[in-house]
């Protein structure tokens, strides 16, 4: 069981999905999970839960080996 999203209904549901595969001309080969909307009948893609942008990796520290830019250092 996975959970789906009914952009139609606005609602999310549980279902069994049916794995749709196919080859993206940009990405490549890609697959989903599709399930019918109990309410609309309409085929959804799987509910995923946004991820959190890993900002941590672009670090703007700036701190020169003194610990103070342009005196203690004497470069
Ligand atoms: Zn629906």
């Amino acid at each position: 069981m996975e959970t789906y999203i009914c952009k139609s209904c606005n609602i999310k549901f549980e279902a069994d999905g049916v794995k749709t595969e196919w080859v993206d001309a940009a990405f490549g080969p890609c697959s989903k999970l599709t399930a019918p909307c109990p309410e609309c009948g309409k085929e959804c893609d799987e509910y995923r839960t946004p991820k959190q942008n890993s900002s941590e990796s672009y670090n703007m520290s700036h701190t020169p080996p003194c610990g103070s830019c342009c005196g203690g250092c004497g470069l």
